[in-house]
C-alpha cells in the first residue's frame, strides 16, 4: 500500500501498489501520479475498495463497498455455516490470546497456529460441501 500527500490540499491518500504511476483523483479535484515509495510504513488498514485510491478521511464520498456484506449473503444461502462459523470464533479468540500474550511482552506462536487453523476451516468450508 502507497500512501502519499496530495500537494494541493494536503490531504493523505492511499492507492495499491499495482497502481504506482497511474493518476488519481484527490477529494479536491487535483489529479497526480501515484508515487513509488510510500511516505511512511506506518500501517493503514487496507479497504476493501479495489478503487486506486483510498482518502483517510473518515467521510466516504463513494458509496460504501458490499463485499461484506454480499459474503453474508452468500454464507446464507446453503454454505456450511456452521463451519464457517466456527472457523470465526477461533480466529477470534486465537486473535484475542495473541493480543493478551503480546501486551506481556511476548508472541504467542500457539495463538497463531490457531488462527491459521481457523482461518483454513473457513476457508475449507468456502471451498467445500456445495
Ligand atoms: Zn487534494
Amino acid at each position: 500500500m502507497i500512501v502519499f500527500t496530495c500537494q494541493q490540499c494536503g490531504t493523505r491518500l492511499q492507492a495499491y501498489d499495482e497502481n504506482v504511476g497511474k493518476k488519481a483523483r484527490c477529494v479536491c479535484g487535483e489529479v497526480m501520479r501515484v508515487p513509488e515509495v510510500s511516505e511512511t510504513e506506518q500501517p493503514i488498514p487496507a479497504a476493501f475498495d479495489p478503487a486506486p485510491y483510498q482518502p483517510t478521511d473518515p467521510h466516504p464520498t463513494d458509496s460504501l463497498p458490499t463485499t461484506t456484506e454480499e459474503m453474508a449473503e452468500q454464507a446464507q444461502e446453503g454454505m456450511n455455516f456452521g463451519s464457517m462459523a466456527w472457523g470465526f470464533i477461533l480466529m477470534i479468540i486465537s486473535a484475542i490470546w495473541f493480543v493478551a500474550a503480546l501486551a506481556n511482552g511476548r508472541t504467542s506462536g500457539s495463538a497463531a497456529v490457531l488462527f491459521f487453523i481457523g482461518l483454513f476451516r473457513v476457508i475449507s468450508s468456502f471451498q467445500g460441501e456445495s
